[in-house]
């Protein structure tokens, strides 16, 4: 049997990039995957490509919306909170709404999932939260991230302090910090640069010490590790996987 064969999982931003690879490598491992997104045609054609795969439209920002749905389609023995946005820009050219935006979307939604989820995991003293940071964090700073890194900090406080809480009840509560990765929302900061498309891309890729950008396979293989019980040591920790550009 596979590796998440009786696990049941939640993943938000599944229609698209690492949520939609992770969602299939969840299914292929033999999961049952609820994998949510606000954008219902992504979520048509991803739950096409696997029988395992349920779809429910749901927007991160809507705390009703995301007790509703843990009400109707839980219990979860997994949440990847992957759902996020980058605002690009310093300090300066943050405003009140980018900076409250960013974190209503990166941080608000992950508070509001991960309550909606924990009571039922602890009732059954079993399950493992994931939660998408970034290099762009408390790892590093890179410039015109100033709002988002402040966000995936964040993110990396909330999920160890879930972990220090939960660590003796069965819960593990995990962050994923990837480095540059080649996904749709990329394109779009790719294309938002103006100018030569293909000089932009070879600056995200010049910016690389391995010289390419990641696949959202490569972060999906980390989730399913994190979800599955080969890393029931494993809490409260932040996992790199950057082509080395941390290092
Ligand atoms: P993406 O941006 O390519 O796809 C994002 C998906 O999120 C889309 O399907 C979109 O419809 C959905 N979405 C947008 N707003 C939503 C909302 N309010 N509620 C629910 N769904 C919503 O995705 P990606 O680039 O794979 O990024 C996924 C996560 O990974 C984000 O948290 C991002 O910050 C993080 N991350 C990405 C990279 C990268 O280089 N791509 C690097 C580090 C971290």
């Amino acid at each position: 049997s596979g590796r998440l064969t009786g696990k049941h999982a939640l993943i938000t931003a599944a229609g698209a990039g690492i949520g939609r690879a992770t969602a299939l490598a969840f299914a292929q491992a033999g999961a049952k995957v609820c994998a949510t997104d606000i954008d219902g045609e992504a979520l048509d054609s991803l739950a096409a490509e696997h029988a395992s795969i349920a779809t429910s439209k749901l927007d991160v920002t809507r705390p009703d919306d995301i007790k509703a749905l843990v009400q109707a389609s839980g219990p979860f023995d997994v949440l990847f909170n992957c759902a996020g946005f980058v605002h690009a820009g310093t300090i300066l050219d943050t405003d009140d709404a980018s900076w409250r935006r960013s974190f209503t979307i990166n941080v608000d939604s992950m508070f509001h999932l991960c309550k909606a989820v924990l009571p039922d995991m602890l009732e059954r003293g079993k399950g493992s939260i994931i939660n998408m940071s970034s290099v762009a964090s408390s790892i590093k700073g890179v410039p015109n991230r100033f709002a988002y890194g402040a966000t995936k900090a964040a993110v990396i406080g909330l999920t160890r302090s879930i972990a220090s809480d939960f660590v003796a009840r069965g819960v593990r509560c995990n962050a994923i910090c990837p480095g540059t990765v080649k996904t749709p929302s990329l394109g779009d900061r790719v294309r938002a640069l103006g100018g030569d498309e293909a000089a932009n891309w070879q600056r995200f890729i010049e910016r690389q010490p391995m010289g390419r950008l990641g696949e959202p396979e490569e972060i999906a293989a980390l989730a399913l590790y994190l979800a599955s019980d080969e890393s029931a040591f494993t809490t409260g920790t932040v996992h790199v996987v950057d082509g080395g550009w941390s290092n």
